[in-house]
């Protein structure tokens, strides 16, 4: 446990990792998930190789097996989100390649039941509750933003701006967050398609004043489904998919390279180099906290990804 506490104190960054369970197919599969340790690791085992070549062990904060509920997962979140309202800085990241269940983490399956709300919910219902029970010490404002990024493009989901709309309870989020989705330039079908190719921000701005001495704070959460990892094959992509393809890349590489910068202290930190980076600018570094989700979908076929995605986790952790 002592352990675990001091992981946990490390810096200000922390990488969780969540194995997705299988969603259909004959019970007897294959899982590329050997085994989840209580202090972070993972054992993950080449379907194509025999013997101890085959496994390979990665460590992070923690590791989030298949039958983890939604309710846990934000157990371990929780600590982070609250820091906002005493004026930090939080960024929640969903990395992972489709289908391995990013949205699922943040968003959830189904807004309507909220026993499977994902991080995002439950973060502002936590929030607005707390600022509730804090209210005669501080007064605090809440207001949102949603904004998509796409081929290094950013577009606001809610109205054109991307303005901060002033919030009072989880409802108003909901309602929000449904105009969003039918602002967005797309039909249902193609949302799916095109939600994986493009990074979506939901970004919770709080303002804090203290009733007795009058002083003020700022925090800021950013909740951030990151675009899927998959690498595409550039022999098939042609035109607009590989143009996306190339923005997807180089702005997770750009997010990796700014997290590790930070990770290990350099005195260089490269935000430029992607429109997410810099849109992040003020979230990541300084007194900032980072928390990365990384997604695993444990089937034979997404091994090749699966290894990626531990490798961008490792580099980050
Ligand atoms: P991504 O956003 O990474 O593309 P999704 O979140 O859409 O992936 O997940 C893909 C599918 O797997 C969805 O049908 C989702 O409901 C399901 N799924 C993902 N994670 C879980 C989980 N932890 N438990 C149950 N179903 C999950
Ligand atoms: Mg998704």
């Amino acid at each position: 446990l002592l352990y675990n506490q001091v992981q946990d104190l490390k810096g200000t960054i922390r990488v969780y990792c969540r194995v997705r369970p299988f969603l259909s197919g004959p019970p007897d599969m294959q899982s590329t998930v050997d085994y989840i340790g209580e202090n972070g690791d993972i054992m993950i085992v080449n379907p194509r190789k025999q013997g101890k070549d085959a496994r390979k062990i990665f460590t992070f904060n923690k590791v989030f097996g298949t039958k983890v509920t939604q309710q846990q997962i934000y157990v371990d979140t929780q600590p982070l989100v609250r820091t906002v309202l005493d004026g930090f800085h939080v960024c929640i990241f969903a990395y992972g390649q489709t289908g391995s269940g990013k949205t699922y983490t943040m968003s959830g399956p189904d807004l309507t039941t909220e026993e499977t709300w994902g991080v995002n919910y439950r973060a502002l219902r936590d929030l607005f509750s707390t600022t509730k029970a804090r209210q005669d010490m501080i007064e605090y404002e809440v207001g949102v933003q949603m904004i998509e990024i796409y081929n290094e493009q950013l577009n606001g989901l809610n109205v054109p701006d991307a303005s901060l709309i002033p919030v009072t309870c989880t409802q108003d989020v909901l309602d929000l967050m449904r105009i969003g989705q039918k602002n967005r330039a797309v039909g249902a079908t193609a949302l799916n398609e095109r939600s994986s190719r493009s990074h979506s921000i939901l970004t919770v701005h709080v303002r804090g004043r203290e009733s007795v001495s009058g002083s003020t704070l700022k925090g800021c959460l950013h909740l951030v489904d990151l675009a899927g990892s998959e690498r595409v094959d550039k022999s098939e992509a042609v035109g607009e998919r590989l143009k996306e393809a190339q923005h997807i890349n180089r702005s997770l590489s750009a997010l990796g390279d700014v997290i590790s910068a930070l990770a290990q202290k350099s005195s260089h930190i490269p935000y430029r180099n992607s429109k997410l980076t810099q849109v992040l600018q003020d979230s990541l570094g300084g007194q900032a906290k980072t928390l990365m989700f990384v997604h695993i979908n444990p089937e034979a076929d997404a091994f090749g990804e699966t290894v990626s995605t531990l490798k961008f986790a490792e580099r980050v952790a």
